[in-house]
């Protein structure tokens, strides 16, 4: 048998998660956020089990897009980060891929630029995140110098909330007060609604929303909200026990002893490290689950292994053991290595084997790879 580090995708979990977004703001379209690899979870399998229900798809940049329409995705994929240069132009107007732009740069190389279809622009407005997109003095004008050329085909007015995850932060209003004013005056499509407006804030629900890590099932609260009950986790990350060792009190437990057993302490051994993309961060306390049972981390996490404490736990080699999933959010794991859930999901590494489940294959089964 293989090494048991083992990834287990659900891809009905992220088809019912999308369809969620879909019924918050039932009137209005959904792009599937797939950038990073669909967050780890894989974009090709992803996208072909959202291609028949998507209204389009979202990725980072022209590599991620192009890996889609390889693939075979027909939907629009937005970049919403944008061209990085004038020669990516063709293959967008070509691939139906819709772009963001950001800059006067980028202006400038659109209006130079001679292209075969019209090009469907995202116009970023910068309304608090200070991170991309034109202020709101210098929007309009971007809107008008892109509403006159021929190589535009249609602009939609977009902007990305900064503390959408805080239900009680100021600044949400805030930002969608800027993004109303400008809208007045720049009439076009509009859509600044990622998961956390997406689930919570109606108020932002405009003709796009951009849903993202919802998809994957997992809640961008920090403090968790009623909603969260209704999205289902896609990803487990499983391994087994390799070894267990009955340790005494005083001895130490792996990389610097930075655990020390107090007690009598059953300690096991399992499959899965940092080079798994399990984070080193991790403390010892961190939730795991064995054989059903909730237990602990102790120790440093080493590249491919993590020791675990089965102090009354009845598990031996080869028993399961979950790192994330259905059983333990990844919102549990995350604050325990002091990061979210969207590293924890990205960080997965190719070593670890990926099986599929609830992918539509020509014979209608359930298939795994
Ligand atoms: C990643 C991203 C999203 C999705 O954000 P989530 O918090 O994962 O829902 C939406 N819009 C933009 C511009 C993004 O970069």
């Amino acid at each position: 048998m293989a090494r048991p580090a083992t990834v287990t995708i659900d891809l009905e979990a992220i088809a019912h998660n999308y369809r969620l977004a879909k019924s918050l703001a039932p009137e209005q379209q959904a792009l599937a956020v797939v950038k990073a690899n669909a967050y780890g979870h894989g974009a090709v399998p992803v996208a072909r089990k959202l291609e028949s229900e998507a209204d389009a798809f979202a990725v980072a940049c022209i590599e991620e897009a192009a890996e889609l329409r390889v693939a075979g995705i027909r939907k629009p994929i937005l970049l919403l980060e944008g061209f990085f240069s004038a020669d990516e132009l063709n293959y967008i107007s070509e691939h139906n891929l819709w772009t963001a732009v950001h800059n006067q740069q980028q202006i400038d190389a659109i209006t130079s630029a001679s292209i075969k279809k019209p090009l469907h622009i995202w116009l970023k407005l910068d309304t608090g995140m200070h991170r991309l997109g034109f202020s709101a003095a210098e929007y309009p004008a971007a809107w008008q110098q892109l509403k006159a050329l021929p190589q535009v085909a249609s602009i939609t007015l977009m902007s990305h909330f900064s503390s959408a995850d805080d239900p009680h932060s100021p600044v949400t209003a805030a930002q969608l007060q800027c993004l109303d004013d400008i809208s007045r005056q720049c009439p076009s499509p509009v859509s600044i609604a990622n998961s956390a407006g997406t689930l919570i804030h109606s108020s932002a629900h405009r003709q796009w929303q951009r849903p993202g890590i919802m998809l994957y099932g997992s809640s961008p609260f920090a403090e968790g909200q009623a909603i969260d009950q209704q999205l289902r986790p896609a990803m487990t990350l499983s391994t087994e026990i390799i070894a267990v060792h009955d340790l005494q009190p005083g001895d130490a437990v792996g990389y610097s002893g930075t655990f020390v057993c107090d007690k009598a302490t059953r300690v096991g051994t399992i499959a899965m490290g940092y080079a798994d993309g399990y984070p080193r961060q991790a403390k010892t306390g961190t939730p795991v689950i064995v054989n059903g049972q909730r237990t602990r981390i102790i120790g440093r996490v080493s590249m491919d292994m993590i020791t675990v404490d089965l102090t009354g736990i009845n598990a031996g080699i080869g028993d399961p053991v979950e790192l994330w999933g259905k059983q333990l959010l990844a919102n549990e794991v995350a604050p325990c290595c002091d990061t979210i859930s969207y590293t924890l999901f990205t960080g997965i590494t190719r070593r670890v084997h990926h099986r599929y489940t609830g992918q539509r294959s020509s014979g209608g089964l359930l298939t795994a790879v």
